[in-house]
C-alpha cells in the first residue's frame, strides 16, 4: 500500500526513481505519493463505512494545497486549527460542512471567518472560548453547531508531548464538568450544542485507550440526553497510530474492529481526525551524504537535511526509519524497522547540518555502507515532516514533490535566498 519500494536495489517512488528526482530537483526534498494517501484515507473510510462517518483529514499533519484538493475531491472533510487552515481548507475547494475546528486559542477573527465560512463544528477547548462564540455568534447573525472537548483522562501511551486528553492538559474540559458546561450554555439560541469531542493525543500505539475513552464518553452522553440535550454526534479526533515501525502500530481495521461495535446503535454520527495515519507513510524526506566523521567511538554520517528540515526525533525522539536511495542488491532492507541487524551494516548517528546538538535524524543506528554524494531516503515523513519545517539558520525551506504514477510535479517550489529577507522591511 505505501508506494516506496525498491526494484532491483533502486528507491522508487511509485514508477518514478527517486534517484531522477532529486537529480532534477536537488536535495534535501520532500517526496510525496498520491496513491499513498489515497489508500490510507479510503482505508479509513471502508473501515467505519458500517456507521454514519465522516473523516475530517487533520491539516496540521501535512498542509499542502494540491494535497488537500484530492483529499477533499475523495470525500474527505478537514480538521482545522487556524484560521490559516481555514483559507486553505477554502482555497482547496473543501466542502465546509464536513470542517471542524478545534484549538485552545481561537482568536475574534478566526471565529468569526470561521463562522462566515459555516463551518460544521467548532471544538469547544473552554466555557470562556464557548461564551465568545455565541456572543459572536449572535452578533454577525451565523449560527453554528459545536462540540465540547471532554478530557476523558485517559493516558494514550505516547510521548508526553503529543499526549492531549489526560486531565492535566491544556485542552477541553475535564469530562465531569461537561454535564455543568451544558446545563449552563446549551440551549442558547446561536451555538447548538450538540456533539462530543475528544482528542487523546497523538502517535498512539494501541487500540485501548480509544475504548476506555468512548465508554466513558457513551456514559456521559446518556446522561446529557437524559438531561434532554440532543447529542447526534461524537468526534474521536485523531491521533491513530502510522506505521513508523513495520508492523507496530495498529491498522484503520484494528481500530474500527473494537470502536464499531460500541458505537453502532447509538444514534451517533461519527467523526474522526486522522492526520498522521493518512499522510506519514505518504512521504519520504530524500537528503544527500555530505561528510562521513568518526568523533571518539561514534561514526557519524553527516546529511544535508537538519532539524529545521525535519523536527520530529529531536522533538519527540521519534523514529524514522532511514536507508541509502540506492544499494546493491544484498542492502535492500526486508522491512522497514527498528533493528535491522545485516551482515555489513554500521551503527551510525544520522545528522544535520544546524549548529545543534540536538540536530540529529537517527541515533546509533544501523545503516549500509554510504559514501560522500549518495542519497539517504527518511521514510515516513509525510506528517509533521515539511509542517513543522522553519527557515532556522536561514536555510530556506525544502521543495515538496508530488507523485502520481509515472509522473511527478513540483507542488512546492524550492525557497530562494531572496525568500527569506523578503518579508523583512
Ligand atoms: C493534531 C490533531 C489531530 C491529528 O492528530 P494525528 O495524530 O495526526 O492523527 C486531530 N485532531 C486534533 C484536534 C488535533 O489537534
Amino acid at each position: 500500500m505505501d508506494r516506496f519500494d525498491y526494484i532491483n536495489g533502486k528507491l522508487f517512488a511509485e514508477d518514478v526513481p527517486v534517484a531522477k528526482i532529486a537529480k532534477e530537483v536537488g536535495t534535501p526534498v520532500y517526496i510525496y505519493s498520491k496513491a499513498t494517501f489515497l489508500a490510507h484515507l479510503t482505508k479509513m473510510q471502508e473501515a467505519y463505512a458500517e456507521l454514519d462517518t465522516t473523516i475530517c483529514y487533520s491539516i496540521k499533519a501535512c498542509s499542502n494545497i494540491n494535497i488537500l484538493k484530492f483529499l477533499a475531491e475523495a470525500g474527505s472533510g478537514f480538521d482545522i486549527v487556524s484560521g490559516g487552515e481555514l483559507y486553505r481548507a477554502k482555497q482547496a475547494g473543501a466542502d465546509m460542512s464536513k470542517v471542524v475546528y478545534a484549538g485552545t486559542g481561537k482568536t475574534d477573527s478566526e471565529i468569526l471567518e470561521a463562522l462566515e465560512a459555516k463551518i460544521g463544528y467548532f471544538n469547544i477547548e473552554s466555557e470562556a472560548e464557548l461564551e465568545n462564540i455565541i456572543k459572536l455568534a449572535k452578533k454577525s447573525g451565523n449560527k453554528t453547531k459545536a462540540a465540547l472537548r471532554v478530557n476523558p483522562d485517559v493516558d494514550p501511551k505516547t510521548h508526553r508531548h503529543t499526549t492531549t486528553g489526560k486531565k492535566e492538559s491544556k485542552f477541553g474540559v475535564d469530562i465531569e464538568r461537561a454535564r455543568k458546561v451544558f446545563a449552563k450554555y446549551g440551549n442558547n439560541d446561536a451555538v447548538e450544542l450538540n456533539a462530543i469531542h475528544l482528542h487523546l493525543g497523538s502517535a498512539g500505539k494501541t487500540v485501548d485507550p480509544y475504548v476506555e475513552a468512548i465508554k466513558k464518553t457513551l456514559v456521559l452522553i446518556e446522561q446529557l440526553r437524559s438531561d434532554s440535550f440532543k447529542i447526534d454526534t461524537l468526534d474521536l479526533g485523531g491521533g491513530y497510530g502510522a506505521d513508523y515501525e513495520t508492523a507496530t502500530a495498529p491498522t484503520a481495521g484494528h481500530y474500527a474492529k473494537d470502536i464499531v461495535p460500541l458505537l453502532k446503535g447509538k444514534g451517533l454520527k461519527l467523526i474522526l481526525e486522522p492526520g498522521a495515519s493518512i499522510a506519514a507513510n505518504g512521504a519520504i524526506l530524500v537528503t544527500k551524504v555530505l561528510y562521513l566523521k568518526k568523533g571518539g567511538e561514534k561514526k557519524f554520517v553527516i546529511v544535508d537535511a537538519g532539524m529545521n528540515d525535519l523536527l520530529r526525533p529531536p522533538l519527540y525522539g521519534a523514529f524514522h526509519f532511514i536507508w541509502p536511495a540506492d544499494v546493491e542488491e544484498a542492502f535492500v532492507p526486508e522491512k522497514r524497522k527498528k533493528e535491522l541487524s545485516m551482515e555489513g551494516t554500521e551503527v551510525v548517528d544520522i545528522v544535520g547540518p544546524i549548529c545543534e546538538g540536538a540536530d540529529f535524524m537517527a541515533q546509533g543506528r544501523s545503516l549500509a555502507p554510504v559514501k560522500r554524494g549518495e542519497l539517504l531516503a527518511i521514510f515516513t515523513a509525510g506528517a509533521y515532516g515539511y509542517t513543522m519545517s522553519s527557515n532556522y539558520n536561514s536555510r530556506p525551506q525544502l521543495p515538496e514533490i508530488l507523485v502520481d504514477g509515472d509522473k511527478f510535479t513540483i507542488i512546492r517550489k524550492r525557497q530562494t535566498y531572496e525568500d527569506l529577507i523578503a518579508l523583512e522591511k
